[in-house]
């Protein structure tokens, strides 16, 4: 997804949260910050962090069927994903109801191979959630007052190394990237028709990019260079991001944000969701006219998507999910800091 694409679904999150009852403190925070999504949603897929030799390349998962030995450790039947994924996930309502996929499809084994170990989407959501956590202990004096929890940590770190809010936003917003990415069906796609620059992929971030329009650009939210206080506010960067939803058919009107299920993790939660969005792909160009193995096969957004009813489709469940997803991770982070500490022995 494009930097548009990604600090709307950022910021849609965070009304998302407002709306539902998401923690309030964790709106304040994200809320306040709201225009720096642009910036910390943004980050991973800048070029700086690619060249900088960020472990933030490659964050893709791109399934293909796999052909190996145990093949049972990566197949996921149709009833059992779904269940797992649960009922608050547009994209678990839309498989349910799909049949272009046929059981011999769910029934086969389908594998994601890493061009580098750890420098995949789920990696990159599970690392940095996990980060989060430990960063939201050792907070400066406003994060503890956000968290609710005193200053406890205080004893343990020196002051410059204390998270401020702005750097634990900026990171929340990273997180949001990531978790974006993996709904999007060419990141979890091993064809070569779902690589970027194949006539699928790209134009299919482009069509989204204008859907939220020039609003959510980096120089529509946050002046460069200007401070803080230069940003719009959080209100009404949330309220920018409501008026949104039209144009990707949404109604959050009926949507809980679920918690992490117990004896799950954020890895688990996206390595589904990318199997989902990996089935998603398989629907847009079915396997049976575009083959696994076919390098050369090519599915067009003007030929499969563009002008049709499955556009809007899709559009409707991805922008969903991201947007519920990026919701329910963070969700995940900041509950758990309701733990009460240990008490010192
Ligand atoms: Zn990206």
């Amino acid at each position: 997804m494009k930097q548009e694409a990604h600090s709307w679904i950022a910021i849609r999150a965070i009304a998302l949260l407002a709306d539902k009852g998401g923690n309030k403190n964790l709106v304040r925070l994200l809320g306040d910050h709201a225009c720096e999504a642009s910036v910390g949603a943004w980050i991973p897929d800048s070029t700086d962090a690619k060249s900088g030799g960020s472990a933030t390349e490659n964050h893709i998962f791109k399934m293909k069927p796999f052909r190996g030995k145990s093949p049972d450790r990566f197949v996921a039947e149709k009833n059992v994903l779904l269940k797992r994924l649960g009922p608050a996930r547009a994209m678990s309502a839309y498989l349910a109801d799909d049949n272009k996929l046929d059981p011999d499809w769910w029934a086969q084994a389908y594998k994601a191979d890493p061009m580098k170990p750890g420098q995949h989407l789920p990696n990159r959501a599970m690392a940095l959630s996990t980060m989060l956590k430990d960063l939201l202990l050792l907070g400066d004096e406003s994060v503890d007052s956000l968290v609710g929890r005193g200053r406890i940590f205080d004893a343990y770190t020196v002051s410059d190394a204390q998270t401020r809010q702005e750097a634990l936003a900026a990171y929340f917003f990273m997180l949001s990237h990531f978790i974006a990415d993996s709904c999007m069906p060419c990141h979890g796609d091993a064809r070569n028709l779902s690589a970027y620059g194949k006539g699928l992929h790209k134009q299919w971030e482009e069509h989204w990019s204008k859907a939220v329009a020039a609003e959510f650009a980096k120089d529509a939210l946050i002046n460069k260079g200007a401070a803080p206080s230069a940003c719009i506010p959080g209100d009404e960067a949330m309220e920018k991001a409501r008026g949104k939803d039209k144009k990707f058919g949404l109604d959050f009107d009926e949507t809980t944000i679920p918690s992490l299920p117990k004896g799950r993790d954020v890895w688990l939660e996206m390595v589904d969701v990318c199997r989902a969005s990996f089935a998603l792909a398989s629907i847009v160009a079915p396997p049976a006219k575009y083959g696994y193995g076919d390098t050369k096969a090519r599915a067009r957004f003007d030929a499969v998507l563009a002008g049709k009813p499955i556009l809007k489709e899709m559009d409707r469940v991805i922008m969903h999910d991201a947007v519920l997803n990026t919701a329910m991770v963070w969700k995940n982070v900041w509950q758990a800091l309701g733990k009460k500490p240990a008490k010192p022995k």
